[in-house]
């Protein structure tokens, strides 16, 4: 199976900030590698799982507080008006559930709202992995109070 996540879910120790600004038994934050937007996190499940109703009622209970502690903390690290909270998982090799946890902000444009938010997913202009590393720090900081 070619799965990315399951990939990085399987070096977990070995993952960098960016790859794991935090955990739990169920889901693990990344910051997404394509985005030229800093602070778009990605919330996944631990164990692969392509539909949301596969979700077990314990990953379920978890999901929506980490959706709100993420968004509160990325208010915190950039500014944002509000979050975005998307779910579809369709491209190939990326079927494994995961929800983009956006930041949008108060300066966004108008053709990079709503779903165009995904005109950010921008290999080309992809963020650094140094400034990944260091979103995914400041992220992990602002969770811990
Ligand atoms: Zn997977």
């Amino acid at each position: 199976m070619d799965c990315y996540a399951c990939r990085n879910n399987a070096r977990f120790d070995e993952l960098p900030p960016r790859e794991r600004i935090a955990a739990d038994d169920s889901w693990r934050v990344v910051h997404d590698f394509n985005s030229a937007l800093p602070g778009w996190l990605v919330l996944l499940p631990r164990r692969h799982v392509t539909a949301i109703a596969e979700l077990t009622d314990a990953e379920a209970a978890t999901l929506g507080r980490w959706q709100v502690r993420l968004s509160r903390a990325l208010h915190e690290v950039t500014g944002c008006a509000k979050t975005y909270v998307l779910q579809l998982a369709e491209a190939e090799g990326f079927a494994h559930v995961h929800f983009h946890i956006v930041p949008r902000m108060p300066d966004q444009p108008a053709d990079r709202r709503g779903p165009a938010v995904f005109g950010y997913l921008d290999p080309e202009n992809a963020l650094p992995d140094a400034e990944r590393d260091e979103l995914a720090l400041a992220v992990r900081a602002a969770l811990a109070h």
